[in-house]
């Protein structure tokens, strides 16, 4: 039977961002990847909008983004001279109305104390900035005039998955469909094939899969798969300082090379655990929320031409909207990194380093991630993000 001291469950960006973290502390031991569907083609990461923002309401968010933007920053040196990953730093705009303002300020001031490049702006300027915008019912905005925009999420993933090759790492195609444990510690992972792998440590990097992954252990994770729709559009207007704008009805828009993708629409009322097989965009989220919307912010989007769209699904923490990070207290070599609820793109390669320091050094030592911890799901006690998009 085949052992490894560390058997990573999830081979998509948590899970090889973990893994590469591993090496670069130096880790020794053997470590396996594991992952069903080595296309991703159904993993939130190449399904997402692969935007990074620093602009969040809990310090330790914004820490995790600029770990990142620093990634991206030296890319070249830490992957190699051909490395791109087509990193657009064109921004975010967070617009409120005067029921958000309060929010979008205190936001703000937690931003700035952490060095992110955020302007807070009234009508007036933004319109000066941005022409083509209309700030009806608008009290203000936030962008971010550096430090963040989007990127190419499936280079990102080949990136780090390229790296590992040359890494010691062994990759394992297979669903792993059941988890072993002696007293109050894990000791293999059964694959779907019959096949079983004993582990020193697990780590559950299963992305919207999560919460069934531990629950194979016999261990609760709040985190569910929720369906997300993105729409690509169409218009004869184009925008070349556009930002990632997000109105305050919560639909974003951002141009995506010639077109555009703009979703966001989901009703929180009806908002649920998705069926993990429901690839469907919701298409009238187009027509009857986003489109109106669109054209009253923007007014040249009055004649635009849907083209596309698909649906991912969130890797969604019901507790927080938050990641969880570490051990669990019981089961402590079973290991979490889950729950990102549609930040967790931008957020796993920091979360890998913390994973890493905490397997290599027994703490953290980058950024300070104890508030993510498991306990908190105990205790019932909400480590909550305002600004989840
Ligand atoms: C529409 C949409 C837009 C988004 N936009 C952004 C954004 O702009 N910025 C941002 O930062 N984040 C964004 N996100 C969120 C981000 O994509 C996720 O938080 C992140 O990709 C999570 O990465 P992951 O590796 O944990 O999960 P995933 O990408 O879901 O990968 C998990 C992997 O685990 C595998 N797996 C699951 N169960 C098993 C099992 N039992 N056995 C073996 N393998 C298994 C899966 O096949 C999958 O490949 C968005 C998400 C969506 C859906």
């Amino acid at each position: 039977m085949a052992r490894y001291d560390i058997v990573i469950i999830g081979g998509a960006i948590v899970g090889s961002s973990i893994a590469w973290y591993l090496r670069e502390e130096k880790y020794a031991g053997s470590i396996a990847l594991i992952e069903r569907d080595p296309s991703f083609a159904r993993s939130a990461t190449t399904l997402s909008c692969a935007s990074i923002r620093q602009q969040f309401s809990i310090p330790e968010n914004i820490r995790l983004s600029q770990f990142t933007l620093g990634l991206f920053r030296e890319l070249r040196s830490r992957f190699g001279e051909d490395a791109d990953i087509a990193f657009r730093e064109k921004g975010y705009l967070i617009l409120a109305s005067e029921a958000g303002l309060p929010v979008l300020k205190a936001n703000h001031a937690i931003q700035e104390a952490e060095g992110a490049d955020i302007l807070l702006e009234d009508p007036t300027a933004l319109k000066n900035r941005f022409s083509w915008i209309s700030t009806e019912g608008i009290a203000a905005g936030a962008y971010g005039c550096s430090g963040e925009g989007w990127f190419d999420a499936h280079a990102l993933l080949s990136l780090f998955r390229k790296g590992l090759k040359t890494r010691n790492i062994d990759f394992i195609s297979g669903a792993v469909t059941g988890i072993r444990l002696e007293g109050s510690r894990v000791t293999a992972v059964e694959l779907a094939n019959g096949e079983t792998i004993e582990a020193g440590t697990v780590v559950n990097a299963a992305g919207t899969g999560a919460g069934r992954v531990a629950a194979m252990a016999g261990l609760y994770l709040p985190v569910e798969p929720r369906k997300r729709s993105v729409f690509v559009f169409e218009a004869r207007e184009h925008f070349d300082d556009m930002p990632l704008l997000v109105d305050p009805s919560g639909i974003y828009v951002r141009p995506e090379g010639s077109v555009y993708i703009t979703g966001g629409a989901e009703a929180h009322e009806t908002d649920k655990a998705a069926d993990p097989e429901d690839f469907d965009p919701d298409w009238p989220l187009f027509e009857e929320v986003i489109w109106p919307v669109l054209a009253e912010r923007i007014p040249a989007f009055e004649a635009i031409k849907q083209t596309g769209g698909w649906a991912g699904h969130y890797d969604y923490n019901t507790l927080d909207q938050n990641a969880v990070i570490g051990p669990h207290p019981e089961v402590e070599n079973f290991l979490f990194c889950n729950g990102f609820s549609g930040h967790g793109l931008q957020q796993a390669p920091a979360a890998g380093k913390a994973i890493a320091e905490l397997v290599v050094h027994g703490r953290y030592r980058t950024i300070d991630c104890s508030a993510f911890g498991y306990e908190r799901i105990t205790e019932n006690r909400p480590f909550r993000e305002l600004n989840v998009i």
